[in-house]
């Protein structure tokens, strides 16, 4: 029996559109172009309405 070892030197990430395996060190997905880094999620401003007992 031949044992293939496969050694996974490269990180393969799969775009997030196109599903295809695009190298982990590209910032774009070079098949559709999009972004393979995660969005930057903006934290949303604290609403500064505090309800001073207005019953
Ligand atoms: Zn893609």
């Amino acid at each position: 029996m031949a044992t293939y070892t496969i050694s996974r030197e490269r990180t393969m990430a799969k775009c997030i559109s196109c599903r295809k395996e695009v190298d982990d060190q590209l910032e774009e997905c070079p098949h559709c172009g999009a972004s393979m880094t995660e969005p930057i999620v903006q934290e949303k401003p604290h609403c500064g309405t505090p309800s001073t007992g207005s019953k």
